[in-house]
């Protein structure tokens, strides 16, 4: 169970996942500090949190360092979800991404030092890199080129968790590390990049559904409310206290099929173009889960059909609240001659 009076700090939290976990904290009574620099993240998706009392947000990047007011701040728990996590937007600007991962990550663990609060890493799949083993368990070290255009995210995702087990072993800090696999669900950005809202937002508009080289590489998608069922029992596990656990879904899928799914959910006529595999694109990727099975009592409930009804509902609520006038004030005044 979560302590009374936990107040948490979620940096990266106006973006898809930070955002659904600051909405899960302040719901289970915590008081919620959002710390966030809007690269990726937009304040509308803090939009159910603008009359939380509980709830405050802070612009901030975490590659600076941190306000000095947060280690007075009663912190108890911080989640660390800074980075852009879509390859396009994390190799937009690589130094960045890998300052985020390492500078940033140096922060908020000294914060965590100096506050005595726990800290939840979000590392992700990707440390595997493209995977010589199948599934992947946490004891595989993974294999990752160092030179390529993901090593921004991936190698700065290992570094982070190497500070972070560090940290750990010289008792400087109490840490979960969460080994997240492609997650998706509502407030993923049409123009984010990664495979469903790519394909989610293409079926809708009726656009060429893009798959990159054959589809025939593999990923297993997790829900996000399951992730955040996930993310919240491994912060309050003690048995987790400095070890990896990945969570993700494991029902794995071809992304041709993930195309042909989403046609079929959406009643799209979209067609399916090919465009070029991108560079250190991992072949296949499916969670073993038996950790987080066994230490958190957890495994994902939500299936990828129902998930993906729940998602492409999501966007297309979003296009048409788009394409509404904005009624910022009042609505129109009706005049006389009506
Ligand atoms: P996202 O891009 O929607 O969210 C990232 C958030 O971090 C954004 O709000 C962005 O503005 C913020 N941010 C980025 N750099 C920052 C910085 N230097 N300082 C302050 N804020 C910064 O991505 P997401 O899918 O919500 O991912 C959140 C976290 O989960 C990331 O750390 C990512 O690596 C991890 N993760 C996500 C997935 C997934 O499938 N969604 C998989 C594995 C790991
Ligand atoms: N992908 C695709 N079409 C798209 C976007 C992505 O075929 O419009 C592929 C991509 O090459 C990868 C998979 O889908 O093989 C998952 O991509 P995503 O960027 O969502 O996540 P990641 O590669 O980080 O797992």
């Amino acid at each position: 169970m979560r302590e009374p009076h936990t107040v948490a700090l979620v940096t990266g939290g106006a973006g898809f996942i930070g955002s659904h976990l600051c909405d899960r904290l302040t719901a289970d009574g915590a008081r919620v500090l959002c710390l966030d620099n809007l690269i990726t993240g937009r304040s509308d998706n803090l939009r159910s949190l603008e009359r939380e009392r509980r709830f405050d947000f802070f612009e901030h990047d975490v590659i600076e360092p941190l306000p000095p007011w947060l280690s007075r701040a009663r912190i108890t728990r911080i989640y660390h979800f800074a980075c852009a996590a879509s390859p396009d937007h994390y190799q937009a600007d690589p130094e960045h991404t890998m300052l985020t991962n390492v500078a940033g990550t140096r922060h908020v663990l000294r914060l965590a030092e100096q506050t005595g609060a726990r800290l939840l890493l979000a590392s992700t799949s990707e440390i595997y890199g493209d995977p010589e083993i199948h599934p992947q368990t946490e004891d595989y070290a993974g294999s990752v080129n160092c030179t390529g255009p993901r090593a921004c995210y991936d190698e700065g995702k290992r570094a982070a968790e190497a500070l972070t087990f560090d940290f750990h072993r010289h008792q400087r800090a109490d840490v979960r590390v969460a080994r997240i696999f492609n997650t998706y669900g509502p407030r993923m950005r049409c123009d984010d990049g990664r495979v469903i809202s790519n394909m989610a937002c293409q079926a809708l508009s009726g656009g060429d559904i893009t798959i990159y080289g054959d589809g025939s590489q593999t990923r297993s998608f997790c829900f996000i409310d399951d992730m955040i069922e996930g993310l919240t029992r491994l912060m309050e596990c003690r048995a987790a206290q400095g070890l990896p656990v990945n969570l993700g879904n494991p029902e794995e899928l071809s992304i041709l099929a993930l195309a042909k799914r989403m046609i079929e959910l959406t009643g799209s006529r979209s067609r399916i173009i090919q465009r070029p595999l991108p560079t250190d694109d991992p072949r296949r990727r499916k969670p073993d889960i038996g950790r987080a099975l066994k230490l958190l009592g957890w495994r994902p409930t939500v299936g990828l059909e129902q998930g993906l009804e729940a998602t492409i509902e999501w966007f297309d609520d979003e296009r048409n609240r788009i394409a509404q006038p904005a009624y910022v004030d009042a609505p129109p005044v009706a005049t006389a001659a009506e």
